[in-house]
């Protein structure tokens, strides 16, 4: 591992900071440096992003993608450890852990891929790879995805099945929710706080509105996937989530605003059709907006992503469930709850999972970020596995 966890402090020490796209191109350059010395054909694809797209040959039918993202979230801070300040971009190690922004999320799949193609190629196994890996490492992950994008939807590269390796190493995961975003507003009639009598104060409308609205969340639960939940989840299976997020009215003390309105996030479970859910809402409200004699209107904000799933029984779940327990020891199959950047390959026909060296105590964007060496090898093996099984 000593090779991985010097490429990884490399990784780290680089500032990638998506919020500026600090330092991408050295980030790309690094990266696509790395894959050119193991001796894949690396290419640089997109114009607003540079993301590295290496490919090795080794004849195979069908191509692997092994997506990952080098850009990170600002820093933020302090990071006190110990009672000491460290540096998020000076990396250090300590315990089997090694700290710094991105040390997780994601360059930690990043070093894995890395080791992982080094290791099959040094040992003289391209001839025995299931698929030709590609490896897909974007930048832009954190603030919108532009480089994900630009790859698949500009280059159409997708390869013939795709692993994501951003995730929790916990399980392998085949699905993730989907995702509405929008405004309620309810319409009344503003004027002088003086003369209450001459206004229809929308804000108490809106309040009586969001009480109904949590019987509308708690019918919402009652939707499930077939697909199981991630490990300590209140619920199985995946379900469906209406949760209210904002609340916005008025300006001024003695002045009745003439609109209230709230934001809300609607989570689509993994299989479940976006439309069929948000029919729901709408009738939803017009029934509780008759009800409570208010003037009710809704209005999405940005795409709804209809989150994605690969079934359970698909023949590139089983390979990876196979790597995984050879492994890892274990073969725990979950959806989602939040979203990832695996729609864009489901969505095309290719097979997807999840997985990554991720664990939720390792302060992904937070102060004191870090991996366990232990996952980062873990990871590592599971690669090799799917790519020669019995490999690592
Ligand atoms: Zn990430």
């Amino acid at each position: 591992m000593e090779w991985e966890v010097e490429v990884l402090k490399r990784l780290v020490a680089l500032d990638t900071d998506a919020t500026e796209r600090k330092n991408y191109s050295e980030a790309a350059e690094l990266v696509a440096g790395y894959f050119r010395e193991i001796g894949l054909s690396v290419e640089i694809v997109g114009e607003e992003v540079p993301n590295v797209v290496a490919r090795l040959d080794a004849g195979a039918e069908r191509d692997l993608a092994l997506v990952s993202h080098y850009d990170v979230v600002p820093a933020g801070g302090p990071w006190v450890l110990d009672g000491r300040e460290i540096d998020p971009f000076e990396p250090l190690l300590v315990n089997g852990r090694l700290y710094g922004r991105g040390a997780a999320d994601d360059k930690s799949a990043i070093a894995a891929t890395l080791g992982a193609l080094r290791r099959i190629v040094e040992s003289g196994r391209e001839g025995e790879l299931r698929y030709n890996p590609l490896a897909i490492v974007v930048g832009d992950e954190e603030v919108g995805g532009a480089g994900i994008r630009e790859v698949v939807e500009g280059a159409g590269i997708t390869g013939d099945a795709a692993v994501i390796l951003d995730a929790a190493i916990e399980h392998l995961s085949v699905g993730a929710s989907g995702v509405a975003d929008g405004w309620i507003t309810v319409r009344g009639k503003g004027g002088h706080a003086g003369y209450p009598h001459k206004t229809r104060n929308p804000i108490y409308g809106l309040v009586r509105l969001i009480c109904e609205l949590e019987s509308f969340s708690r019918h919402r639960a009652t939707r499930l996937s077939d697909l199981p939940s991630p490990p300590d989840s209140p619920v199985e299976r995946v379900w469906g989530r209406f949760t209210v997020t904002m609340l916005r009215a008025g300006e001024k003390h003695n002045a009745v605003p003439s609109e209230a309105r709230l934001g809300f996030d609607m989570r689509i479970v993994p299989g479940e059709d976006p439309e069929r859910a948000l029919e729901e809402l709408r009738s939803f409200l017009a029934d509780a907006a008759a009800r409570l004699s208010l003037e009710v209107s809704m209005k999405l904000v940005g795409e709804v992503n209809t989150g994605w799933m690969t079934p359970p029984d698909h023949p590139f779940v089983r390979e990876a469930l196979d790597a995984m327990e050879r492994a890892l020891g274990t073969r725990k199959m979950a959806a989602e709850l939040g979203g990832n950047d695996g729609y864009l390959f489901a969505s095309r026909g290719v097979p997807t999972v999840a997985i990554g060296a991720i664990r939720v105590d390792n302060n992904i964007h937070a102060p004191l970020e870090f991996v366990y060496l232990e996952d980062v090898a873990a990871l590592e093996r599971f690669i090799t596995e799917l790519l020669v099984p019995g490999g690592a």
